[in-house]
């Protein structure tokens, strides 16, 4: 099982992904993931939390995959702070920020112009 995880970890180069599932038709693959739950640091307060508040899906574009259209299902996570009460996203490294597409497409379209 750990050793699955650190392959699907590899091959879609998002660290601590639980994948949960994975869709396809003819034109397209939907993957469908969340991150393990982690200890985060409160922006507010500097507090160290895990305790989860809600979740989020999120649709990212990633670069084609076996020549389909391939997207992220992604359940983002809010913690919340139990000191402050400050409620805060995970930390998500594969998005770059104010982006919808993934660092791997945004490489690709570098590597070809
Ligand atoms: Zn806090």
């Amino acid at each position: 099982m750990l050793y699955e995880n650190n392959y699907i970890e590899k091959l879609l180069g998002i660290k601590g992904v639980i994948l949960k599932n994975i869709e396809e038709n003819d034109t397209s693959i939907t993957i469908s993931f969340k991150l393990k739950v982690k200890d985060h640091i409160c922006p507010c307060c500097g507090n160290i939390t895990r305790k989860i508040h809600d979740y989020r899906t999120q649709i990212i574009k990633e670069a084609p995959m076996f020549g389909k259209h391939t997207y992220y299902k992604y359940r983002k996570r809010r913690y919340v702070c139990n000191h402050c009460n400050k409620k805060f996203y995970e930390k998500a490294s594969f998005v770059p920020r104010y982006h919808r597409m993934t660092s791997r497409l945004v490489s690709l379209y570098i590597n070809r112009s």
